[in-house]
């Protein structure tokens, strides 16, 4: 009985361990998180997961505040450096949903936030989703870009059309780039210092072409930390999904990963 009992305990704690990777070594670092849309509804879409809820959103800020963690944008954690315990807000594409969703509750904790625009669609939708069956979603205009920037927002690149970078020849990649860093800089009055890759695609390439074009730090999707030994042009980031728990949420903080 006792042993059929411990047997039943250890392909529990067997499951347990296949699906929450608690196992993993801490890793030293900041953690760079990287979201999508900030909305509750789903909308047929097929990627559920770039969807998290507001509400959701708002628990992990409280969690980040509980645990010590300065939440910054990616400029800022650059510059503060290894001395402080910084975790990063990363929102790739500049949906509109980031104004009216995600800003209000990361202004209101005095916390800061990076978000990548893809400048070819300022104020206009996801175009490079057409034909992938994701719902349209608007994009942010000019002057709500121009307005969160002066409220404390940093706006990076995120490509002229949120292509593949590494499919392109060296003409058309240094286009994509040099348009890209000359749209912010001509909205935001100085360039852009933060990029992040389309898809995360990148190679040595795309990486000496986006420090061309004056980004001097460039997100992946890779998991990892950001330390000082972090190459500036292949930052790891942290995805945060919908189905994220508060388990899920509390392994990547620590470990980069919570699960396959
Ligand atoms: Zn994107």
């Amino acid at each position: 009985m006792i042993w059929w009992l411990a047997g039943l305990a250890g392909l529990g704690a067997a499951a347990f361990s296949a699906r929450y990777h608690w196992w993993r070594p801490r890793l030293p670092g900041a953690p760079v998180l990287m979201y999508h849309q900030i909305r509750q509804d789903l909308e047929n879409t097929p990627l559920p997961k770039l969807r998290v809820p507001p509400q959701a959103l708002a628990r992990q800020l409280e969690v980040l505040e509980r645990r010590g963690y300065q939440v910054m944008s990616l400029g800022r954690a650059l510059e503060a450096g290894d001395g402080v315990k910084a975790a990063v807000m990363t929102f790739d594409d500049a949906f509109k949903d980031f104004a009216q969703n995600a800003w209000p509750l990361i202004k209101a904790r005095g916390m800061g936030a990076t978000v990548f625009v893809v400048t070819s669609q300022i104020g206009g939708h996801n175009a490079w989703d057409a034909g992938k069956g994701i719902p349209r979603a608007p994009l942010l205009d000019a002057a709500e870009i121009k307005e969160l920037a002066a409220q404390g927002v940093e706006f990076g690149g995120h490509g002229h059309a949120h292509r593949d970078l590494t499919a392109m020849t060296p003409q058309e990649l240094a286009e994509d780039l040099s348009a890209c860093q000359q749209t912010l800089t001509d909205l935001l009055g100085q360039p852009a210092r933060t990029f992040s890759y389309p898809y995360g695609l990148f190679n040595g390439a795309v990486k000496k072409a986006v420090a061309e074009a004056g980004f001097s730090a460039a997100c992946t999707t890779r998991p990892g930390m950001l330390s000082a030994r972090t190459d500036p042009l292949a930052i790891p980031r942290i995805m945060v999904k919908r189905s994220d728990g508060a388990l899920d949420f509390a392994l990547k903080l620590s470990r980069a990963r919570s699960r396959w």
